[in-house]
């Protein structure tokens, strides 16, 4: 190949080894130029949820795209995107019946942000500010790195970066500070709104809370007239072992963002779900009151396509029995960490298995996350950690022996790098 003209995301260029080329890809592997296989353990980028290329998706699109192409969704609509809205409002949790479309995660968020504002305003009684928890991760452009956690990623930028209200990640047995901070800056009714990865903070180092916080943050929320955002980007669609994480603390918020699992991860579409009252909050003869907000790509009738195709899947396809015997197998696989001297605070939800690796610096830029990656592709194995953070969230269909060989090369990496406390 010539010289690549390519400048990739979170990537450091100067730092980097070559980048491999894909060649193909299907089920957990992406296959290379060279002939060799990759095993997808982080489904690329959490996105991934049957496996990749699944053949009643790519017909789906295929199909789609014999008629229908991009068309302007302002004063226009198509099939796929009005049957898909029909059929995210039934699997969502109860109460969100409008469906938003957008074309990336980040864009959903900031839909579902400016949503809240324009419902405060629209109603005449403007709140603005926004709450987060700490360590949250919702996105890369300016209202979602605001937010989320600031930090390296996002200090050039902070100039801009809008302030919030930050309440603490509820760590175990620490849980109630979390909940009385919350109160409190609700106390004087500013807030317009939470907003949450529901039970896994993803980016943040996949740091995992029990269901129970969330219904009581509902609980605060709903008191004080807060919305609550769920931002499902991440652990939409099984990941956390149910169709939303949400539905494990048996609530509904105001607000729900999906995008990654949305397609199966095949193609980029996201949605904002909303309740009644938030729409008809813009729902007026009074135009000043409509909701300004368009992505070129709005509800792409492919993508569209894709995405109902992949609820059939999860209609027809055991998908509920292959999340939960990976989920049994991932809280099995990090058993045998117990007791190993390298490792600490295994922990899981649903698909999603992680644990930290005792290394002499933490942190993202710790030199040892390139290590690792490097250390898992000579083994074939993608797997991207978080600085020190270990990871698997492999696509549905990852294989039993699969899982183990990244167990083994997760106990060899521990030899190979950890520090004994
Ligand atoms: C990935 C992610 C996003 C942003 O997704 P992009 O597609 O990169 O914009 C937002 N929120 C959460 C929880 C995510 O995991």
């Amino acid at each position: 190949m010539s010289q690549s003209q390519v400048w990739h995301p979170f990537t450091q260029h100067a730092l980097e080894p070559a980048i491999p080329e894909i060649v193909r890809t299907e089920g957990a592997y992406l296959h290379k130029a060279d002939g060799t296989r990759i095993l997808d353990a982080i489904s690329s980028w959490w996105v991934v949820t049957h496996g990749h290329r699944h053949p009643r998706i790519i017909k789906a699109i295929e199909t789609t795209a014999a008629s229908l192409d991009q068309i302007i969704f302002a004063g226009f609509t198509h099939e796929p995107a009005e049957r898909l809205a029909r059929a995210l409002v039934g699997l969502a949790p109860p109460g969100l019946d409008w469906v938003f479309y957008s074309d990336s995660c980040s864009t959903c968020v900031e839909v579902a942000l400016k949503m809240a504002l324009g419902y405060f305003r629209n109603i005449g009684a403007p709140r603005s500010r926004i709450v987060a928890m700490e360590h949250s991760y919702h996105g890369d452009t300016i209202g979602t790195m605001s937010v989320g956690a600031r930090g390296v990623f996002n200090a050039a930028y902070e100039p801009l970066l809008f302030e919030v209200d930050t309440i603490p990640f509820p760590a175990a047995r620490r849980e109630q500070e979390t909940l009385d901070r919350f109160e409190a800056v609700t106390r004087d009714r500013h807030a317009a709104a939470l907003i949450v990865e529901p039970l896994v903070l993803g980016a943040g180092g996949m740091l995992m809370y029990p269901a129970w916080v969330l219904t009581e943050l509902k609980k605060i929320a709903e008191a004080s007239g807060t919305l609550l955002i769920a931002d499902e980007v991440m652990t939409g669609w099984g990941r956390t072992g149910t169709m939303f994480a949400c539905e494990q603390a048996s609530i509904s918020p105001d607000i729900l963002c999906t995008s990654k699992g949305l397609t199966g991860g095949v193609v980029p579409l996201a949605a904002t779900l909303a309740t009644d009252a938030i729409f008809h909050a813009h729902y007026s003869e009074d135009r000043k009151k409509t909701f300004f907000h368009s992505s070129s790509y709005t509800a792409n009738p492919m993508a569209c396509a894709a995405a109902l195709a992949n609820v059939e899947i999860w209609h027809d396809e055991p998908v509920a029995e292959r999340v939960a015997a990976l989920s049994a197998r991932q809280a099995a696989g990090l058993r045998r960490f117990g007791d190993n001297p390298y490792f600490a605070d295994s922990r899981a939800t649903g698909t999603i298995a992680a644990l930290d690796l005792r290394t002499g610096s933490a942190g993202y830029l710790a030199e040892i996350g390139p290590k690792l990656r490097a250390f898992f592709l000579e083994r074939g194995l993608l797997v991207r950690p978080l600085g020190n953070v270990l990871y698997l969230l492999p696509p549905y269909c990852i294989t039993d022996d699969e899982l183990d060989g990244l167990y083994d090369a997760m106990e060899e990496a521990g030899e190979r790098f950890g520090a004994r406390p």
